[in-house]
């Protein structure tokens, strides 16, 4: 029965600007990998300010 194993070293004082919590040392200022892809995502559409909940249904 293992733990959570590996645990991602977290930044004091610096806050994931996706999801608020806080940022991973190894994907600052996010949190981590997920919230670095959402962001990248998020200028790639041009849609930053509209929440990211994947491509709409009616996508083509
Ligand atoms: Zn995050």
């Amino acid at each position: 029965m293992s733990a959570s194993g590996k645990r991602t070293a977290k930044v004091r004082g610096m806050k994931c600007p996706i999801c608020g919590r806080a940022a991973a040392a190894d994907c600052r200022p996010f949190c981590g990998v997920r919230c670095q892809e959402t962001d990248l995502s998020r200028w790639l559409t041009g849609s930053y300010a509209i929440p990211d909940d994947g491509p709409p249904d009616g996508y083509e």
